[in-house]
């Protein structure tokens, strides 16, 4: 059997789970190679230098040794630990949503550095705006951009026309836009307002910060959400539970916030 190499990565965690008596199990995002899977021993110890480090939601610099199956995690130096985030239930559960879509959409042995900035710089945007709903927008479509899967947003994707303004549906699973005159059979095609695309363009070229000041009506941050939700939804495949929460707690509380 091969020594064991050692190796320095940047990561951002998403989840933990209980390993054994005294283990971790670490699932996180790095820059290097894409999604990790990784061991911490001993890290339930109150005496490990690990305790504290490894909270989902946490970026740092991490050292690792390869095992025969998973490899372990030695050290970690905290780069930004989203403190603030993680104190603020509105603020966490956005995070949590962010880490889980990385999660989902993250591949393992597959380094997507746009993936790891975007996902630290929501993270940022969360942390100084834990109320707005902008950073989630931003994100579900910048995530959507650098996994390959950006839905049209200018062009009819069946007969590929320019869009007239007011004339215009969208379809997940065909990709994008749709023209009034197109009618494709056996296809989830939903409305899409003109206020919703011009909205959901401005998303796309970014960035975050020129979209924070905007004020939208409430009907228009839901079909926004229910939009942007969907389409991630449907590349995913599976429900996203901590959406799902999310979805929960805005409702027991004051609505969606956009400014
Ligand atoms: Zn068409």
């Amino acid at each position: 059997m091969p020594a064991p190499r050692t190796y320095r990565c940047e990561g951002l965690t998403l989840r933990k789970s209980t390993l054994g008596e005294a283990d971790l199990l670490i699932t996180f995002f790095t820059k290097e190679q894409g999604k990790v899977r990784a061991v911490a021993k001993g890290a339930r110890r109150s005496t490990s230098k690990l305790v504290g480090h490894l909270e989902p939601l946490t970026q740092g610099r991490f050292s690792m040794s390869t095992g025969k199956s998973l490899d372990y995690i030695n050290q970690v130096q905290i780069i930004n630990s989203f403190s603030e985030i993680k104190s603020d239930l509105a603020g966490v559960t956005k995070g949590l949503y962010v880490a889980e879509l990385v999660d989902g959409f993250g591949a393992e042995a597959n380094a997507n550095p746009a993936l790891f900035n975007l996902a630290v710089d929501t993270l940022q945007a969360i942390q100084n705006s834990p109320e707005s709903e902008w950073p989630l927008r931003f994100f579900e479509i910048h995530l959507l951009a650098v996994s390959g899967l950006m839905p049209e947003l200018y062009r009819c994707v069946e007969c590929n026309q320019d869009l007239s303004p007011g004339e215009h549906r969208f379809s997940p699973s065909l990709g994008g836009t749709l023209c009034s005159n197109c009618l494709p059979e056996n296809t989830y095609i939903r409305p899409l307002s003109l206020p919703a695309l011009k909205v959901l363009r401005l998303i796309h070229r970014g960035p975050i910060a020129e979209l924070m000041p905007l004020n939208v009506d409430d009907h228009l941050a839901e079909e926004l959400k229910s939009l942007t939700g969907g389409i991630v939804s449907y590349w995913l495949e599976r429900e996203i539970r901590s959406k799902s929460f999310l979805d929960q707690m805005q409702r027991e509380t004051r609505g969606q916030v956009y400014t």
